[in-house]
């Protein structure tokens, strides 16, 4: 490496630990970053032997990270015959779930598009003034993006339909518990184990080890630990201990933390005293037990403000009131292909994206931008047409 290189590797990096405080502690040191940073984007080839040293990229600052896309997702499918059974939440499923064989192929189009996860915490930064836009170094050609995954509980009302039914830690890493024919298998079975999968082969998808976003309700206990919102219970203390685990793991390999909310209520419609108790109890029964968040991902994508952007939230008695409480990032949907990103002195707030069976049966042409062929996508397994929204 010429020594222009390192000085410049080294620029990145430092910015990168003043720009994003938490983030550095959360991930490692500054040395643990620039091996990250430098990680080669190609794979050795015949005439490059991997025992040989390989070439750093160059680093360019990301101009304007609030342009960086954000993408959801629900509980991933696993087995379509389950979940489109002819009984049951069919049509739900076909709307806004994404299965597995898609998520992967989402994956690894984003890759070859250049994509690049970034954390939210990474686009915007908490300054004396307020937010700024974070200072984010990709290699040259390289496009940030952000994914989120909602809904993390694994509720009953998904059992035996297919998905998953609990997070859990094997030797550090976070895997999934699934039932098949009256037998639990342990695995790669939804969302965090198929994209940690994704990043051991591809380490420069993830930008200083970011993943994605979870965002947990409370009313289900978290990650499928039902005895979270039943304190008292006999299994209260042991389910705590390993939702806790999950929490934990999950935020030591590149996760973050969000709130859908305890009751995954509508706050555009909620009162501020609904909004004020559910909040509280989110945080009593879930927070408390896997670690506060200043991210909230709103249930529906049903902002507090009916207003679209630029229109600012400040001022507003439910703002406040969930400022009080610690929230900073706040997430909503919109599907627009232009991402946007609103900062202000007391928040930032983020337009998000779903890639579930509804955009991508009926809207595939909007998500070019982010796939190279969103056709391909879509599962075949799926009963089409997929519904409209009713
Ligand atoms: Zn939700």
């Amino acid at each position: 490496m010429k020594r222009s290189e390192l000085a410049l590797l080294l620029a990145a990096a430092m910015a990168v630990c003043g720009g994003c405080g938490m983030s550095m502690q959360k991930n490692g040191t500054v040395s643990e970053t620039l091996a990250r940073l430098t990680t080669p984007s190609t794979e050795p080839t015949a005439d490059a032997p991997t025992t040989e040293p390989t070439e750093a990229p160059v680093l360019v600052r990301v101009e304007d990270p609030t342009q960086t896309p954000h993408i959801f997702f629900h509980s991933l499918i696993v087995d379509p015959a389950l979940a489109f059974d002819g009984e049951g939440e069919d049509d739900g499923y076909n709307l806004y779930m994404t299965t597995v064989k898609e998520f992967r192929e989402i994956l690894q189009q984003l890759y070859d598009n250049g994509y690049v996860l970034v954390g939210l915490h990474d686009i915007a930064v908490e300054t004396e003034d307020g937010f700024v836009p974070g200072d984010i170094y990709l290699p040259e050609g390289k496009k940030p993006v952000i994914i989120s995954q909602d809904d993390v509980n694994y509720y009953d009302y998904m059992r035996g339909d297919g998905f998953a039914t609990k997070l859990v830690v094997q030797d550090g890493k976070v895997l999934c518990e699934y039932e098949e024919n009256g037998q639990t298998l342990t695995g790669a079975y939804d969302l965090v184990p198929i994209l940690d999968e994704f990043v051991e082969e591809h380490p420069d998808f993830s930008y200083n080890g970011a993943k994605a976003v979870i965002a947990v309700t409370g009313y289900a206990g978290a990650f499928g630990y039902r005895a979270l919102d039943m304190p008292g219970s006999p299994e209260y203390e042991s389910d705590c201990a390993k939702a806790a685990a999950v929490a934990e793991a999950l935020r030591n390999s590149g996760y973050e933390i969000a709130s859908h909310s305890y009751a995954h209520i509508n706050f555009t419609k909620s009162s501020c005293e609904k909004i004020a108790n559910d909040t509280d109890l989110w945080v009593e029964r879930i927070g408390n037990v896997i670690g506060g968040t200043d991210i909230l991902i709103y249930p529906f994508g049903a902002d507090i403000s009916t207003k679209i952007y630029p229109e600012s939230y400040e001022d507003t008695e439910k703002f406040d009131l969930l400022y009080d409480r610690g929230f900073r990032y706040f997430c909503h949907v919109d599907n627009l292909p232009d991402a946007w990103v609103q900062l202000n002195t007391r928040y930032v707030r983020q337009s998000r994206r779903n890639l579930d069976g509804f955009r991508l049966y009926h809207y595939p042409d909007k998500m070019r931008d982010l796939l190279s062929d969103p056709e391909k996508v879509l599962d075949d397994r799926r009963p089409l047409p997929v519904p409209e929204i009713s």
